[in-house]
């Protein structure tokens, strides 16, 4: 059986349910229903966009954790703040890099 991705909403663990792929985070409520389990998963696995390599949300949280780790490697700190703001900056500044948009 294939490897469920996490959810593309919410980033939660997957679980096969029957036939039925569903998001673990009781707060979203994302899944994936077909007749057979196996078109359940694949459904659900199917990333038209994260396949074509476009910047994603989990991309820049990589990126950024790399940034931030390079910084304290280099400096013994990290000398900015990382927050929601700084981080649309750092996806703003991935997209226009790869030429790409998940917009
Ligand atoms: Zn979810």
């Amino acid at each position: 059986m294939d490897e469920l991705k996490p959810c593309p909403f919410c980033s939660a663990a997957a679980v096969l349910k029957r036939n039925k792929v569903v998001c673990t985070n009781n707060g979203c409520g994302v899944e994936a229903w077909m007749l057979r389990a196996e078109d359940s998963i694949r459904v659900w696995n199917t990333r038209p966009r994260e396949d074509a390599g476009v910047v994603d949300d989990a991309m820049v949280e990589r990126a950024l954790k790399a940034l931030i780790q390079e910084e304290i490697e280099q400096f013994g700190y990290a000398s900015t703040p990382y927050n929601g703001a700084r981080i649309a900056c750092m996806k703003t500044a991935l997209v226009a890099a790869l030429g790409k948009s998940n917009g």
